[in-house]
């Protein structure tokens, strides 16, 4: 489990942005590299002070973040390539100026798999195995990128120095060797498996739990399950991101479900119990006496489990009053009869209206 970002940053959760912004800058500044070189705990506190901080200085992330623990699409999937490489390139500058680069081999890519589940599937939680092609350590040559039995050759550009002398006038410049990128060696006999590369194309079935209560949009990262890194370099991640399919009878905001209820004037009127849908089936929901059209009821706890924690979201019902467009005989003259019996007696919202019109003729 990567560490909480608020405690990457040492500030509470109730931390304010200008009080963000401050622990940051000042923990930048103490585990820069131009400041730690060589030192690799400072590299990966200094990354790690830069993830947190792409997080929390964003509103929308950070509040994502204090509700499920966990970010969607940000400082982790794509983003975080980007990074990585912005990050390589600070560092190369500064390492990079006179000697030989140290050879580092890349980081595996990360991966994103996009996950299609019902609503259902997302209220019970579920585990599932996904297929996963991704880039694995070649197995011939254990990701050498060496024929087996062969080794590498000396590179004959920098003599195997891994660097080449420039001269400006007086000055002589060293650089970084074109032809090995530094390695000092060659490889002239690549593996057949790979071509060299050190890792091979491999479908993986990977098993994965998804926790009840997830949401559209959102992702669960498996540490270290992207394509492995080149040259002993550590793997990406796997991001799963969760999509849900629409349902027929409900739509989802946050823990809650959404439905609406087609109800006639009487139902309104008098009051009644109907059967509703929930999910995996049916419930009674009482519809009071002097219902209004667009009220929302709710069957509390009956929605989506919330996410890590307890207790559910609720169903809510928009009522939706359907009026009739033909009429029979009899329930015309019922309706007649029941204008006639209300004559005298209004509601709140006619009076208030009626009130406003009286203001507007003067
Ligand atoms: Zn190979
Ligand atoms: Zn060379």
């Amino acid at each position: 489990m990567p560490r909480d970002f608020y405690e990457v940053l040492g500030v509470p959760r109730t931390a304010t942005d200008v009080g963000i912004k401050k622990a940051y800058r000042q923990l930048a500044m103490q585990y820069h590299p131009d400041r730690n070189a060589g030192d690799k705990t400072a590299e990966d506190r200094f990354k790690e002070v830069n993830e947190a901080y792409a997080v929390l200085s964003d509103a929308d992330k950070r509040a994502q973040y204090d509700r499920f623990g966990t970010v969607g699409p940000t400082g982790a999937g794509p983003g975080d390539v980007g990074f990585g490489s912005l990050f390589e390139d600070i560092f190369d500058n500064f390492f990079g100026g006179g000697g030989p680069r140290r050879s580092r081999g890349m980081r595996g890519e990360d991966l994103q798999y996009e996950l299609k589940l019902t609503l259902e599937e997302a209220a019970s939680g579920l585990e599932t195995k996904l297929q996963i092609p991704r880039l694995e350590l070649c197995e011939s040559c254990r990701g050498t990128g060496l024929e087996p039995g062969t080794r590498p050759s000396q590179c004959d550009m920098c003599g195997g120095r891994g660097e080449v002398r420039l001269a400006h006038g007086f000055l002589t410049v060293a650089r970084t060797c074109p032809k090995c990128q530094g390695q000092g060696q060659l490889n002239r006999t690549p593996c057949k498996t790979c071509r060299g590369e050190g890792r091979q194309r491999v479908e993986r079935l990977l098993q994965v739990k998804i926790p009840a209560g997830i949401d559209d949009g959102m992702q669960l990262r498996l540490s270290g399950e992207g394509s492995s890194g080149v040259h002993g370099a550590p793997p990406g991640d796997l991001y799963v991101l969760v999509r849900l399919l629409e349902h027929e009878a409900f739509t989802r905001k946050g823990d809650d479900l959404y439905a609406e209820l087609p109800v006639t004037f009487p139902q309104l009127c008098l009051g009644t119990e109907v059967d509703v849908p929930v999910l995996g089936g049916t419930a009674t929901l009482t519809i009071p006496a002097g219902s209004q059209p667009h009220q929302i009821l709710r069957l509390r706890g009956k929605g989506m489990p919330r996410l890590r924690e307890r207790g559910r979201g609720d169903v809510c019902y928009r009522l939706i009053l359907e009026v009739p467009q033909k009429l029979n005989a009899k329930q015309r003259d019922a309706l007649r009869a029941f204008d006639a019996a209300s004559s005298g007696s209004r509601g709140p919202l006619m009076e208030g209206f009626l009130e406003r019109m009286k203001k507007l003729l003067g």
